[in-house]
């Protein structure tokens, strides 16, 4: 492990204060190189976890010394701090100028520049909390909504450990029952039936399966239900984001086919978040930039959760395939010229599945914003079950799925112990990546923490 001592602001500019991290052995040491106690002590001398009131002194032009600020520092010792190791922070005032020079003067008085989420790794690396834990600090940063936030919590807290960890201790029963039998195998002796093997693997398959499935909750909870807006050009695609927004963000415009690339807005409606793309217009082009735009439009689809269609007349969209999981509303725009006294279209859904709306005036948008939030149908989460986030985790949790349904299918083919043991070690292997219960490589650590901010 890495020795330096680094330094960060860890807070946003703009507050009335700003605070700076210092982390490492020598944190106590560079830090009393800037900082003066108004007791005349040392850091070291001070009482940890108490703020105490200072200075921050930097050398003048003029040989002296010049006062950069007043400031609040506080000392934690290593192990009991955020990162396990030796901390100083410092309350400082939030002027960037400032804050940007106490960092400057600390990193001359030897402190390095901290890297992204370089204090949570550190704390991982001290075994302050696993990889998944680790991982919440992020989302709990990041946290915008009620749910967002106890989904956060309850994986800081190790929600999503726990179950894990309960998951390992079942597959390391599973793992030596399998083993003693192998160990007497040539003695004619059935320790446990292989149906009672089964029976076990499969309630290990279950949990993972459960755990696995609560990713599409919990990414529809973290990142939004997706909902591809799809029509010809000018159907109103872009208005009817716009309309949704209640703001302009999409580029509305007369001239066919300008909505090239794909738009990407979240907002929330009913206190489910909705990730909309809005596409490039579906129809036969010889523009080759546009075409590139309806491509896109192809794979957006693939992404979406929900496919809004829309038309102006409930045409349908007979050349474009819509995969069979998706949710299809088919929504028909600009109701206000084609059935301009028509107000009663707008309260229920038509006979033909078709919604009315006027994007323009917002008739009907109280049916639509209904229908998805039905159709997405995000299930409400307490905050005491754990729910995957993470694509990572997910990812990993599907590996160990495949390798607990070799299992099973081993255990039912009379296949010999020794072979399914391996595909149990792999389980074991793909569950303690989502935690870093095993040696976990730069690369993954590297990419996790790359995406935290600067001073976390
Ligand atoms: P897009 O190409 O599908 O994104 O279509 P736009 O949103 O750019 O809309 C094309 C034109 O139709 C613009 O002039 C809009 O003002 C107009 N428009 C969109 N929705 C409605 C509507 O509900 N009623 C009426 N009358 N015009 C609309």
């Amino acid at each position: 492990m890495d020795h330096s001592t680094i330094v960060a602001i860890a807070t946003a500019t703009g507050g009335a204060i700003g605070i700076i991290r210092l982390s490492g052995p020598d944190a106590l040491v560079i830090a009393d190189r800037v900082f003066r106690s108004a007791k005349g002590k040392t850091l070291a001398q001070e009482v940890p976890y108490r703020l105490c009131f200072g200075h921050v002194i930097a050398p003048s032009p003029d040989g002296g010394e010049e006062l950069v600020d007043e400031v609040l520092a506080s000392v934690f010792h290593a192990p009991n701090s955020y990162t396990g190791e030796d901390c100083v922070e410092l309350n400082c005032h939030g002027s960037r100028y400032i804050l940007q020079r106490v960092v400057e003067l600390l990193i001359s008085s030897g402190a390095r520049m901290a890297e992204p989420g370089e204090f949570t790794k550190r704390a991982f690396l001290n075994g302050k909390f696993d990889l998944s834990q680790a991982e919440a600090v992020a989302d709990i940063i990041s946290c915008y909504s009620a749910a967002t936030h106890r989904l956060a919590i309850n994986q800081m807290r190790g929600g999503v450990s726990t179950e894990l960890s309960r998951l390992r201790e079942q597959l390391l029963h599973l793992t030596s029952l399998m083993e003693l039998e192998l160990d007497f195998s040539e003695e004619d002796v059935e320790f446990v039936s292989r149906e009672e093997l089964r029976t076990l693997a499969q309630t290990i398959e279950h949990r993972i399966d459960h755990l696995a499935e609560s990713f599409h909750t919990g990414n529809a909870i973290k990142n939004g239900v997706t909902v591809a807006i799809i029509g010809a050009p000018n159907v109103g695609k872009s208005t009817l984001l716009n309309a949704l927004l209640k703001e302009e963000k999409a580029i509305v415009s007369d001239i066919q086919g300008t909505t090239r690339d794909v738009i990407e807005d979240v907002i929330q409606i009913e206190g489910v978040t909705f990730r909309f793309f809005d596409t490039a217009g579906i129809r036969k082009t010889t523009d080759r930039i546009e075409q590139m735009g309806i491509d896109r439009t192809i794979q957006t689809l693939d992404r979406a959760q929900i496919v809004l269609l829309l038309s102006e007349k409930g045409i349908d969209f007979p050349h474009l395939q819509i995969p069979a999981d998706k949710t299809v509303l088919r929504v028909v725009n600009k109701s206000d010229i084609t059935h301009p006294q028509n107000s009663f279209i707008y309260n229920k859904v038509s006979p033909g599945g078709y919604i009315h709306i006027s994007a323009l005036t917002g008739a009907g948008m109280p049916l639509l914003t209904r229908q998805l939030v039905e159709a997405a149908a995000v299930p409400s989460v307490s905050g005491n079950e754990p729910v995957i986030t993470s694509l990572r985790h997910y990812q990993s949790l599907i590996l160990a799925r495949a390798d607990i349904r070799r299992v099973l299918e081993a255990l039912q083919q009379q296949v010999p112990c020794d072979l399914v043991s391996q595909d149990l070690r792999q389980c074991l292997h793909h569950l303690a990546e989502i935690t870093g219960g095993e040696i976990t490589s730069e690369d993954v650590l590297g990419s996790i923490f790359s995406s935290f901010c600067i001073g976390k």
